[in-house]
């Protein structure tokens, strides 16, 4: 099944549930100072959930385009993760609740009709006090027991304002993706044989300020699934890199570097990521954000940053990425026309952009030069970590390549040194991420955030800092 006809069939099953299609809304939130991106398809709802704007219809269904660059570390390395990707969501505004939302899910991922997944290969996680969300899996769906684990992280709360327990879906990819006596390949573990596809989301207690929780008047519902992982799941690939939204950008990129897709590791994650790396970042740019110094147009240009270095390591050394941006709007334009018919100007602000980071590297390497020579001179054989963090503050450079450049030259590099200036700049983000507040996000599928003690992605200054790997 195509990724473009599991959108429409979710659009579709929510539509025939009486629900409101809404448009994807723009990555790039609307009088939302909480947000840098939007990062899940209950974001731009927001009005509605918390009750400043009552929609026409209480049921709506949608398919959001979101950026969590707090994943950027896992793009290429685990299965599921990308900087950019669809969510599709189903949303109650103070209309249907647990065993609605529980039997519909149940019903579009089982359904012949709709996405047909055997039943047999999903398991649910839910909250341990949610007694209701047991039961309604247990017993008028018929999951047994074995497949419903109980984790406390189910639960979504950030603090004051509404908060409520979530129950998520698990898709078993099989033998082959882990051994089922290995825990971590429980729901909830590190492996991926258990892919987590749907986070269901009941919005029914207020977090008060005395840290009391008192039930909401109006219950809502926010959930979201991956696209890209249904697509894995649908079309057997072993990860969302090799489904239809991934695999021609990956082969345009391979005919330009000259290499080939599954032959080598490495080239392989470099691969990965430049085609997320391009998604984002041309749809940001579709979007309307700029490379810049600074916010989100800061983490665009550290991305295209990211991905030119990648492809410097399957042996790219001009500007390509902007070609490829022709080919994210072939395999996005039926829903999401804007990469279609912005194509120019996304093109040429990435060619741009491109041309201006090569000739920055090129000036990084005539001052790696000059530090080079300043420590030949100063009799010593190695190079400073201030200097080294220099260089990758102000020109991109990783730690990686100047101490290959520096061993190119019989020259070591202070890695204590750079890893101190670097702990001291993510402590200044830090210190301006409280001044800033305003973390206030409410709603959506983000049951993790209670497991992390800091919620990294969501504050523009934490996320430049995160990004730079
Ligand atoms: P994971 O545990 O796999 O990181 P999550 O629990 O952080 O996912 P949620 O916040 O619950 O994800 O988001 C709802 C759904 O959106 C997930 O179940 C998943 O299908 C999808 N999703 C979340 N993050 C990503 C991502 N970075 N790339 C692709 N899909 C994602
Ligand atoms: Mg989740
Ligand atoms: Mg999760
Ligand atoms: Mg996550």
């Amino acid at each position: 099944m195509k990724a473009s006809e599991i959108r429409s069939k979710w659009l579709s099953f929510f539509e025939s549930k009486r629900h409101h299609i809404e448009p994807s809304a723009s990555l790039v939130p609307h009088n939302d100072p909480s947000l840098l991106w939007i990062n899940a398809g209950m974001a731009p709802l927001k009005p509605y959930f918390d009750g400043r704007v009552i929609p026409d219809n209480p049921r709506i269904t949608n398919s959001q385009k979101c950026i969590r660059t707090n994943d950027i570390e896992n793009v290429g390395k685990t299965r599921r993760h990308h900087t950019f990707f669809e969510m599709l969501g189903n949303f109650s505004i103070g209309d249907y609740f647990k065993e609605e939302v529980i039997t519909w899910a149940w019903e579009f991922l089982t359904s012949k009709e709709w996405i047909g997944f055997d039943p047999d290969r999903l398991s649910v996680t839910v909250y341990p006090e949610d007694e209701e969300a047991y039961k309604y899996w247990n017993e008028k769906i018929g999951l047994p027991a074995e497949r419903i684990y109980k984790l406390d992280e189910n639960f979504w709360d950030i603090g004051e304002g509404p908060c409520g327990p979530c129950t998520e879906i698990f898709y078993d990819r099989g033998d082959k993706y882990g051994d089922l006596n290995d825990p971590e390949c429980w729901p909830g573990g590190e492996n991926e044989r258990f892919l987590e596809v749907w986070n269901l989301v009941f919005s029914q207690f207020n977090h008060n300020k005395d840290g009391s929780y008192t039930p909401l008047p109006n219950k809502n519902i926010d959930t979201g699934a991956g696209l890209e992982r249904f697509a894995s799941i649908l079309q057997d690939v072993d990860s969302n890199f090799d489904t239809d939204l991934f695999i021609p950008i990956i082969e345009r990129t391979c005919e330009i570097a000259g290499v080939k897709y599954h032959v080598n590791d490495e080239h392989d994650v470099a691969l990965k990521v430049i085609a997320d790396h391009i998604r984002t970042v041309a749809f940001a740019v579709g979007d309307g954000v700029m490379p810049s110094n600074e916010g989100r147009g800061y983490i665009i240009r550290r991305l295209l940053r990211r991905a030119v270095r990648y492809g410097k390591t399957i042996g790219i050394d001009r500007p390509f990425l902007y070609e490829l941006t022709s080919v994210v709007g072939e395999i996005m334009g039926v829903y999401y026309p804007e990469v279609v018919d912005k194509r120019e100007f996304i093109e040429r602000v990435i060619r741009t952009e491109e041309e201006r980071f090569h000739e920055t590297l090129s000036e990084g390497l005539v001052m790696l030069s000059d530090l080079v020579a300043a420590a030949r001179k100063a009799g010593t054989t190695e190079i400073g970590g201030e200097d080294a963090f220099r260089l990758y503050d102000t020109y991109g450079f990783p730690f990686d390549l100047t101490e290959d450049f520096a061993s190119e030259n019989g020259m070591t590099v202070d890695r204590e040194g750079f890893d101190s200036a670097m702990e001291a700049q993510r402590e200044r983000a830090r210190a301006a991420r409280q001044d800033t507040g305003g973390m206030n996000v409410q709603g959506g599928p983000l049951a993790d955030f209670t497991v992390k003690s800091e919620f990294v992605g969501y504050n523009e200054l934490v996320t430049e800092a995160q990004i730079t790997a």
